[in-house]
C-alpha cells in the first residue's frame, strides 16, 4: 500500500460530493435525451451550465482515459471503454482508487495530481460558492456595522449566499466557549436576528 494510493483515496472521497454539486447544476450531462419522446425543449436554451457543463465533461473523459491509462500499467491492456453516464463516472474513479494501489508511487503521484485539479475547476465554479469569500454582514448604507455579541468588535463575517456568520476573532467565544457561529434569519416580524449555535438571539436593536 503506498501513500500516494491512500491519498488518491482521499481525493476521490473529496471528489464526490463536489461531483454531485456539479451534475445538480446540469442534470442533463450525460444522459442522452430519450429518443421519440421525452420532454422536448425545443426553443429553450440548453440546459447546460456555463462552467459546470464543460468541466463536468473534461472530469468525465479524462477520468475514463486515466483509468485506462492506470489499467495499462496494472494488467497491460486497458480494458471496455466505459459508456458517457454519470454512473460510468463514479465506476471510473472507483477503479482509479482501485488501481492506485497496484501501479508505482509516481504513477499514483501523478495520477492523484490529475484528480487534485479536477477537484480545484470543481470548487471554483462559482456556482459551487466554496470558495466565496466571506465578507461583513451586508447593512443599508449608512447604518453601523452589527458588532459581534461576544467580543464586542467588528468581527463578524457571512458568506455571500449564505445565511452562516461567525465571528472572525480568535480571541472570540461564545457561551458555550467555542468560537460563535450563527445563522441570519428573521424573527415573526421581518426583522432581521441571528440565531448562535449556543441559543443566543441577536435582535436588530442589538445589532445596531
Ligand atoms: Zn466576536
Amino acid at each position: 500500500m503506498t501513500a500516494a494510493a491512500t491519498d488518491m483515496r482521499v481525493l476521490v472521497q473529496e471528489l464526490m460530493p463536489l461531483l454531485a454539486m456539479l451534475w445538480a447544476l446540469v442534470p442533463t450531462t450525460g444522459a442522452a435525451a430519450p429518443a421519440g419522446g421525452g420532454h422536448h425543449v425545443t426553443g429553450s436554451p440548453a440546459p447546460w451550465h456555463p462552467e459546470a457543463g464543460p468541466l463536468l465533461y473534461t472530469i468525465s473523459e479524462e477520468a475514463r482515459r486515466l483509468e485506462a491509462s492506470l489499467r495499462r500499467e496494472v494488467t497491460g491492456h486497458t480494458g471496455e471503454r466505459r459508456g458517457g453516464s454519470d454512473a460510468n463516472t463514479v465506476a471510473a474513479l472507483d477503479a482509479i482508487v482501485a488501481l492506485s494501489y497496484g501501479v508505482p508511487e509516481a504513477s499514483a503521484r501523478r495520477a492523484g495530481a490529475i484528480v487534485s485539479r479536477w477537484i480545484r475547476s470543481a470548487r471554483q465554479v462559482t456556482a459551487v460558492g466554496l470558495e466565496a469569500r466571506p465578507t461583513r454582514i451586508p447593512v443599508p448604507p449608512g447604518q453601523p456595522q452589527p458588532p459581534c455579541p461576544y467580543c464586542n468588535t467588528f468581527s463578524l463575517r457571512v458568506l455571500p449566499h449564505d445565511r452562516a456568520i461567525w465571528c472572525i476573532n480568535g480571541d472570540c467565544t461564545d457561551l458555550a466557549g467555542r468560537r460563535p457561529r450563527g445563522r441570519l434569519g428573521y424573527d415573526h416580524l421581518g426583522d432581521p436576528m441571528i440565531v448562535w449555535d449556543d441559543g443566543h438571539i441577536s435582535r436588530r436593536q442589538d445589532l445596531a
